[in-house]
């Protein structure tokens, strides 16, 4: 038989349906609260005024488009690290990166070097998360722990599950950890739980997967990495899976790193030799124009400055957003001490049909809603069609 017979149906992706449903949806008060990236005031996701610049200065003055190499552009890599692990980390060779394509990239460039290291080892992941995650590790080959992270009801994260989860991993067992804004509740551990996450892992030789998609969209670039930075002071090694594409809104441009910490110098040697090797066959090299970017705006202290003051206006915006719905509806509270563009709201499968039907609000069957889809004038609009169920 034919071989492409063998192959199975896919279930469609849930949230590319909501993007046409609302595009069909006539009412001209829609709200669209599905889709995951940033948008204005006016709905639009814009180009970052840094960007455009940075990207004039690159059409001027690049001369070649030839190969860069696996590990992409190491000017990129060396620039995010004292944005992403502070000054203090700069030059430490302990830790260090390869380019990878966007976050999903560096993710599963992690996947594919764990499974190397350890064939099928096992990630504790706690749910629920990105839904990428979990085909991206077990594609991979790895090994799915799963342990429930968030209560909808509470809003909040149970932490004596994640604890539980830490106290019966075995030693080189791995643990996904979001570093801030998590997606999809926006629930964050606190200050006080990371450095319990951090004594665990250190503890029980648990290695952090950790994936940063979101740094400076929470309560600030600064603070929404001080937690990783403190747990990778705990630990020996860890992986770092980042992401530029949302705090650069460079998306489709795919601008991604894998980073590691390793403090032996051998074996840091090694690991990169087995990254390059294993990004080879994945991608061969990754894409080089959103990384150029991010290295031009980031060594150029003008356009730094421009770019973190757009980033701050961004997350000012979702932050003023969740204020404002609590304001207009004190049973949403909770929203306030989330943080970024999502949070899940305990609503059922129906009852977010029925906001769809009935106001035109479309969100995630989940019961996520990404914040940054919402413009000032329609908060009253989401807190009224909410009023039933909070
Ligand atoms: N991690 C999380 C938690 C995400 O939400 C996303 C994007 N939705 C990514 C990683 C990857 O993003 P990208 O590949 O576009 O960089």
């Amino acid at each position: 038989s034919p071989l492409f017979a063998a192959l199975k149906d896919q279930p469609s992706d849930s949230l590319l349906e909501l993007i046409q449903l609302h595009g069909a949806d006539p009412r001209t008060d829609k709200i669209d609260l599905g889709v995951g990236v940033y948008k204005d005031e006016q709905g639009h996701t814009p180009v970052m005024t840094a960007v455009k610049q940075a990207e004039t200065i690159l059409l001027n003055s690049q001369t070649s488009k030839s190969y860069l190499g696996t590990a992409g552009d190491m000017g990129f890599v060396e620039a995010l690290i004292p944005v992403v692990f502070g000054e203090a980390r700069r030059g430490d060779t302990a830790l260090s990166g390869v380019q990878t394509p966007g976050g999903t990239g560096a993710l599963r460039l992690a996947a594919e070097l764990l499974n190397r290291a350890r064939p099928g080892a096992t990630v504790w992941v706690g749910t629920p998360t990105w839904i990428n995650h979990f085909p991206l590790l077990e594609d991979a080959g790895l090994t799915i722990r799963e342990y429930r992270y968030f209560d909808r009801n509470t809003q909040s994260v149970i932490f004596a599950g994640v604890r539980k989860a830490l106290e019966s991993a075995p030693p080189g067992d791995i643990i996904l950890l979001h570093a801030c804004c998590h997606n999809p509740t926006g629930a964050d551990l606190s200050p006080e739980q990371w450095r319990e996450v951090a004594s665990l892992c250190a503890e029980r030789s648990l290695l952090p997967l950790i994936d940063l998609a979101y740094q400076g969209l929470g309560q600030g670039l600064e603070a929404d990495c001080s937690p990783m930075r403190d747990l990778l002071k705990h630990v020996p090694e860890a992986l770092i899976a980042y992401s530029c594409n949302k705090n650069f809104a460079l998306y489709r441009d795919r601008v991604g790193a894998l980073f590691y910490q390793c403090g032996d110098e051998a074996r840091r040697e090694r690991l990169r030799g087995n990254l390059v090797n294993l990004a080879r066959t994945l991608w061969s090299m990754p894409p080089d124009h959103g990384a150029a970017v991010v290295r031009l705006i980031l060594s150029d202290a003008a356009l730094a400055r421009m770019w973190s003051d757009e980033l701050d206006t961004m997350r000012r915006r979702v932050h003023s957003l969740r204020a404002a719905l609590v304001a207009a509806h004190p049973g949403l509270g909770f929203l306030r001490w989330q943080n970024g563009l999502f949070s899940t709201l305990p609503l059922s499968p129906e009852e977010v049909l029925s906001l769809r039907t009935q106001h035109g609000i479309y969100m995630a069957a989940s019961g996520r809603l990404n914040l940054a889809g919402l413009a000032t004038a329609q908060v009253p609009v989401l807190a009224a069609a909410l009023e039933p169920y909070f």
